[in-house]
């Protein structure tokens, strides 16, 4: 991952550099949500990261467990879903260390990617995920789909895919969101991504050196 938190191939001469990275923010959150985004991707053969606030986490463990089982990565988005820019080093502390314990206590293993809330970030925070083994990162290029709420869900489609394929580029991590009209969006999304020749990175692969 470069500084602009694009995906670059750790060796230049291996791989195909048109992928992108999927990411799924402030999950998880309901059934009926969850479940159509991971469908679609399995059904695509992609891995993503899902960026887990704590206290949805603790409403919905079963969610965390299969979003686990279908081998798809876990990152922290803090408990609560605070600004911790604006927050002092205890309660970041806080805020990034209750994740860690929660997810770690239901799925076995601790988060290694960490996206702060609205990109919202001061010294403590960048220090304090690199002591818990954390890579941060933002994203860098948005759907928007966070913007959507108002609009109908086919113009919503197309306002994702525009969104995204208008910032597309190669090593693109794409920030979307747990919303029902993002899923419904997905297949069409995925679909023109492959036709452009994209792949989609495993998390698994990301070199996070902690
Ligand atoms: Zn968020």
């Amino acid at each position: 991952m470069n500084k602009n938190y694009d995906i670059v191939p750790i060796d230049k001469n291996a791989g195909n550099p048109k992928v992108v990275l999927l990411t799924f923010d402030d999950g998880p959150k309901d059934e009926k949500t969850l479940k159509p985004i991971l469908d679609i991707l399995d059904k695509h053969h992609a891995k993503a990261i899902f960026f887990v606030n704590g206290y949805r986490v603790k409403a919905h463990p079963e969610l965390l467990k299969e979003i686990d089982e279908r081998g798809h990565a876990v990152g922290n988005h803090s408990y609560e879903h605070i600004q911790l820019g604006k927050e002092k080093a205890d309660v970041i502390k806080e805020q990034i260390g209750k994740v860690q314990t929660i997810v770690e206590a239901t799925i076995g293993k601790k988060p290694i990617f960490f996206r702060p809330p609205n990109a919202s970030a001061n010294d403590d925070v960048h220090k304090i995920a690199a002591e818990e083994g954390l890579m941060f990162m933002t994203w860098s290029n948005g759907s928007l789909d966070w913007t959507m709420s108002g609009t109908k869900i086919k113009d919503k489609t197309k306002a994702i895919i525009g969104n995204v394929t208008d910032q597309l580029h190669p090593g693109s991590n794409i920030l979307m969101h747990e919303l029902t009209w993002t899923g419904a969006a997905l297949d069409e999304l995925l679909k023109t991504l492959e036709g452009k020749g994209y792949g989609f990175v495993d998390p698994a692969s990301i070199q996070t050196g902690a």
